[in-house]
C-alpha cells in the first residue's frame, strides 16, 4: 500500500517533513504519539517506541506485515473486521473512563460531607439526610475498599 492509504488508518497523524510522520500506536494505549512512520523504498517503514510488534500494529490495523509493501493491496474485510473491533475497545474505554469519572465524583462529595460535618451533631440531621449522607459515605468507602484491594 502507499503511504497515504496506511496514513489513512492511524490516529493523530503528524507530517514531520522528510517523508516522516508520527502517530498514535494502535497497539498500545498511547497517549503520546509514539508511532514513528517513513515512506520506505520499497514499503511504508513503522516503529512504535514502546516496542510493540509490527505484527501487533498491523493486526490492529486490520493489514498483514505483506501489505506494508507498496505493491500489496490488504483485504477489504480483514479491514473492516479491525474497524469493528477497534470500536469496540473504544467503547469498552469509554465505559471504564465513565466509571473511574463517577467514583470521584462520589468520593469528592464524601469528603464535603465528612469536612462539614465536622462541630456539627447528627441528631440535627432529618432521617431523610441521615439515610442519604449514609449512604454517599458507604458508597465512597465501597469505592476506597475496591480500590485498595485492586492494589493487591
Ligand atoms: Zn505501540
Amino acid at each position: 500500500m502507499t503511504i497515504t492509504d496506511f496514513l489513512s488508518r492511524l490516529e493523530v497523524v503528524k507530517d514531520r517533513g522528510d517523508g516522516r510522520y508520527s502517530a498514535r500506536c494502535p497497539a498500545h494505549q498511547d497517549q503520546d504519539p509514539s508511532l514513528s512512520v517513513r515512506d520506505g523504498e520499497k514499503g511504508v517503514l513503522l516503529h512504535c517506541w514502546a516496542g510493540c510488534d509490527l505484527s501487533a500494529i498491523a493486526n490492529k490495523l486490520g493489514i498483514e506485515i505483506k501489505d506494508l509493501f507498496h505493491n500489496s493491496q490488504p483485504d477489504p474485510r480483514q479491514r473492516r473486521e479491525a474497524i469493528q473491533r477497534r470500536a469496540k475497545e473504544r467503547a469498552a474505554q469509554r465505559a471504564v473512563d465513565k466509571a473511574k469519572g463517577r467514583n470521584t465524583d462520589l468520593l469528592k462529595h464524601a469528603e464535603y460531607l465528612v469536612q462539614s460535618a465536622r462541630g456539627m451533631t447528627i441528631d440535627t440531621w432529618t432521617s431523610a439526610q441521615l439515610d442519604k449522607r449514609l449512604n454517599c459515605l458507604a458508597d465512597a468507602y465501597a469505592v476506597l475498599w475496591g480500590e485498595h484491594h485492586e492494589q493487591h
